[in-house]
């Protein structure tokens, strides 16, 4: 299973190895999650330069090794710039990171996840739209399996009731009488956001202005994330 391999992907992140290289993380189309040493890349004269940065997206060549491979050659397909120079995009762009890197698998390749994780990261940065954040946590925990129960309660299927609260263990709304056992509260105006952005309506959804309902629907997002993941998403606690 050595030998080299070409692959495009994007930079999850990386971290210091040793005195001048870097283990870069990559969500690749072809491959799932890589993790691979670029070598010399904190060097001023690397051949790498500035490509290998996280939400960069990159068509690259790399050395299959037992645990790390190794990367060869880099080209730049998208470099997302202004996600990383805009401090508002970055502190939404790398929290999708952070849950993609925990979701995917390596060596697994996950074209959906692929395509799903681009798209957002050129929709951020070209739309400057930050509730693609929430709708990209959203539509990755339905990419997972998890269809959250939207339209009547998780509980009591009463599609009658007003729905006033999220339940991540039922795994959508409650009504009232249902939600004086738990789940946090939601407003009609988010349950309006999360409906457009799962069933179709995204472009509609990105349109509108982030303010109230688009930081619940993110909040939530969040919320659902750890629970699926059963972890903490560090990089949310910016949001
Ligand atoms: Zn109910």
């Amino acid at each position: 299973m050595s030998g080299l391999y070409r692959d495009e992907g994007v930079v999850l992140r990386t971290i210091k190895l040793g005195e001048a290289d870097r283990i870069v993380t990559f969500l690749t189309l072809g491959h799932g999650k890589v993790r691979a040493v670029a070598k010399g890349i904190r060097k001023t004269t690397s051949k790498f330069g500035a490509r290998l940065e996280p939400t960069s997206r990159v068509a690259l060549q790399c050395y299959r090794g037992r645990e790390l491979d190794v990367v060869t050659q880099v080209e730049t397909l998208e470099a997302n710039r202004v996600l990383r120079e805009d401090y508002s995009l970055l502190t939404h762009a790398v929290p999708m990171l952070e849950a993609v890197d925990q979701v995917a698998q390596e060596r697994e390749p996950n074209p959906a996840l692929y395509r799903m994780l681009t798209g957002a990261l050129r929709t951020l940065g070209e739309r400057r739209a930050t509730l693609v954040t929430p709708a990209f946590f959203w539509k990755l925990l339905s990419l997972e399996g998890f269809h959250p129960v939207l339209d009547g309660c998780a509980r009591c299927e009463d599609a009658d009731e007003e729905l006033v609260a999220f339940d991540l263990e039922e795994g959508g709304v409650l009504c009232r009488a249902c939600a004086r056992g738990g789940g946090r509260p939601i407003s009609e105006s988010a349950l309006t956001l999360m409906r457009l952005m799962l069933h179709g309506g995204l472009n509609s959804a990105l349109a509108e202005p982030s303010g109230g309902a688009g930081h619940e629907v993110e909040q939530l997002g969040i919320r659902a994330l750890e629970h699926h993941m059963e972890r903490r998403l560090r990089s949310a606690a910016l949001l």
